[in-house]
């Protein structure tokens, strides 16, 4: 398949808001973290993905990036703290963008992982660390089982 000469063809909304986390993160605004950033933006309704994921999303969106530099453009993204990574049931790791606060639905089916906000799981938290002989602070996340909507329907 060849999509030579649109190589970088811009997504303008979703590079822009990269470019604004890379920024307010001190980074520097290379293309591969653009494209990165840009994928987990644009799919954000399918909560995080793994490295596999996000290389396909680049390419679906018109670049070429290799999964190698997309696991080290993650591991500097999830050491600058713009992203999280989650890895449940050892299964392989997945990442998520960081700027909202929340929590992980799992699904048990398929392994994909939704974000839940935070605030609607806020009095959960609170109930879980009256309940626990645990420290669990703000950032300690809540970890939900449960069946995406296409396990559901298969
Ligand atoms: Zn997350
Ligand atoms: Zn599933």
């Amino acid at each position: 398949m060849a999509r030579a000469d649109h190589d970088l063809h811009p997504e303008p909304a979703g590079q822009r808001y990269a470019r604004q986390l890379l920024r307010g993160h001190g980074l520097r605004c290379t293309v591969p973290r653009l494209v990165v950033l840009s994928a987990l933006e644009s799919a954000r309704d399918r909560g995080h993905l793994t490295v596999a994921q996000i290389r396909d999303e680049v390419s679906a969106a018109g670049h070429e990036v290799d999964l190698t530099t997309v696991y080290r453009t993650v591991s500097t993204l999830v050491d600058a703290t713009v992203l999280h990574a989650l890895v449940v049931d050892e299964r392989v790791a997945s990442y998520g963008l960081t700027d909202t606060p929340h929590h992980h639905a799992v699904c048990t089916g398929c392994g994909a992982i939704d974000e839940v906000p935070a605030a609607d799981l806020s009095a959960a938290l609170a109930a879980a660390r009256s309940g626990s002989r645990f420290a669990l602070p703000d950032t300690a996340g809540l970890t939900l089982h449960g069946l995406c909507p296409t396990c559901q329907r298969a």
